[in-house]
């Protein structure tokens, strides 16, 4: 079976809606736990105003450390032009731009129309970015907590759009709306308008079925996945509910299934004990950190 590639994208992801701070030298002793566990790509945090959103004030400092690994790609967020000059700035390797597919998501979040946002993001594609891989991630693509339903045909065209001058296209289910069945029919359906564009999958364990759609995801042929460890971070429109679907649960799922993330486990176990320790009060989620592997449980070859 072929491999996987995951991104951890909990220091961004995780900590943009945790509740409690996790201060700058604990972030990068996390980010490097990350990486000795076999990640070799973290998103490590987003450019977006310091006044809104405190956690991510620090995100130049954690790009330049970030980049001292070797072998580690870089990500972080921008909402805009402001934010990816930034992120060229401190040498961010790839920089993931969020479009909304939901048009009251789009006009609430950035009082853009999805229409708008993805010719900012055409905007930021024509500066020049040597080096640097930028992609479109439509977000709430499987449904969203303002408009409800999001029209398939929507997800596709703006999809479609986005590789027009993007590297790589993800569908991410910000708010843990969807389910496997769907989850099939839209990856399909936005492959076979974007082909090989179509990369990453970036879900939400909100309602339990993150590993049941990362697994729908990867029948579909996607062998990218956003995680993010111990679940960490929380649904900003369902207090209580737990994050991006949890990465030692999808490495182990696909490492008991032959499929190789490059990733151990035992490291990564390491990566959670000192996230934990950093933000003690923060809740964190995941059935192996629980369980602990099984016996005889043999990682992919
Ligand atoms: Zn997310």
């Amino acid at each position: 079976m072929s491999a996987v590639h995951i991104c951890e994208v909990g220091p961004r992801d995780g900590l943009q809606n945790a509740r409690h701070l996790m201060p700058t030298a604990a972030k990068k002793a996390w980010i490097r736990a990350l990486a000795d566990a076999g990640l070799k790509e973290i998103e490590v945090g987003s450019f977006v105003p310091p006044k809104l959103i405190p956690a991510m004030a620090d995100t130049a400092e954690i790009v330049a450390f970030a980049r001292t690994i070797p072998g580690l790609k870089v990500v972080a967020l921008a909402p805009n032009l402001k934010g990816f000059q930034r992120a060229l700035e401190a040498g961010a390797h790839k920089v993931t731009f969020p479009v909304s597919a939901s048009r009251q998501h789009s006009e609430s979040n950035v009082r853009m129309t999805p229409e708008q946002m993805v010719e900012e993001v055409r905007k930021c594609a024509a500066v020049p970015h040597p080096g640097v891989e930028i992609e479109g991630a439509v977000s709430t693509a499987f449904g969203c907590t303002m408009q409800g339903v999001v029209p398939e045909d929507d997800v596709v065209r703006i999809a479609a759009a986005l590789a027009e001058f993007c590297d790589g296209v993800a569908l991410a289910d910000t708010v843990g709306y969807a389910n496997p069945a769907q989850v099939r029919r839209v990856f399909r359906r936005v492959r076979e308008r974007i082909g090989g564009k179509l990369e990453g999958a970036h879900f939400h364990n909100t309602r339990g079925l993150g590993l049941a759609n990362a697994l729908a995801a990867y029948e579909e042929g996607v062998r990218s996945f956003d995680s993010s460890l111990g679940g960490l971070g929380g649904c900003p429109f369902a207090p209580g509910a737990s994050g991006n679907v949890i990465t030692e649960d999808l490495v182990f799922m696909f490492e008991s299934m032959g499929v190789a993330t490059g990733i151990d486990l035992a490291k990564l176990f390491a990566a959670r004990a000192l996230m934990t320790q950093a933000i003690p009060d923060e809740p964190v989620y995941g059935h192996m950190a629980l369980a602990g592997l099984p016996k005889g449980f043999r990682a992919a070859a």
